[in-house]
């Protein structure tokens, strides 16, 4: 688990990407200074971990491009002590990022391997505020409701209502949107009844599915 000057470099480079690609936020440019994406992938993957690509991590899934994390992180406007819920936790470098943003995070992934690979990581790097949870992320985590942001990180065909339920008036719920592509979606809960709805630029996301993945 080495982070070696060559992979600071690295970083840097990446930052500029982002930053040419749109992102200005040096808050979260800054958080992708901070954490060495390349923990997150497997071995293979280590010589491209800076790269703005999205990779395999086993079970099906990816760990996002860093655009994409960058871009939602965006949307998200985290202030400190945030209450975050991610919906996919992944590889957990969204929930990383997040978490050195200084929001509490509670993230939610429904395959078991995944997420007790993923909860080990990040206690091993020292990510020890992240709270992991292996659940069905559709019906959101009520026992620890209202959030004040909300980010879906796979790809839903509608917002699931419990979603929207579960977040504090004035929250923000970021969330792809389609089938074969997805519409990044921005959800302003405006009052207990009310949401504005903002529709983003297209992204690709893995499918948003419904039950939990125990093999
Ligand atoms: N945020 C992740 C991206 C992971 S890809 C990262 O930074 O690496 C999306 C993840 O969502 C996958 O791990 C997938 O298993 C998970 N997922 C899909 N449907 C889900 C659901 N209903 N509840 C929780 N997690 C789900």
């Amino acid at each position: 688990m080495k982070d070696t000057y060559r992979h600071k470099g690295l970083r840097k480079r990446l930052i500029d990407t982002l930053y040419q690609k749109g992102i200005r936020d040096e808050r979260i440019l800054q958080a992708f200074n901070l954490v060495p994406r390349h923990l997150f992938l497997d071995k293979a993957f280590e010589e491209w971990a800076y790269t703005d690509k999205a990779f395999p991590i086993g079970n099906q899934q990816t760990i996002s491009q860093p655009f994409t994390v960058a871009y939602q992180t965006d949307l998200l406007e985290i202030k400190r002590r945030d209450k975050v819920l991610e919906i996919g936790t992944g590889s957990g470098f969204q929930a990383a990022i997040l978490d050195t943003l200084e929001a509490t995070v509670l993230t939610v992934e429904r395959q078991e391997l995944l997420y007790k690979k993923t909860s080990e990581l990040l206690f091993k790097l020292g990510f020890t505020n992240i709270r992991t949870f292996l659940k069905d992320g559709m019906g959101g985590l009520s026992e620890h409701a209202p959030f004040d942001k909300i980010i879906v990180t796979a790809a839903a065909s509608e917002i699931p209502t419990a979603l929207l339920s579960q977040l504090k008036i004035g929250g923000i719920l970021i969330i792809p949107i389609g089938k074969e592509r997805q519409q990044m979606c921005k959800i302003i809960k405006e009052s207990a009844k009310q949401y504005k709805r903002i529709y983003l630029d297209y992204f690709k996301f893995v499918p948003l599915l419904k039950g939990l993945n125990k093999d």
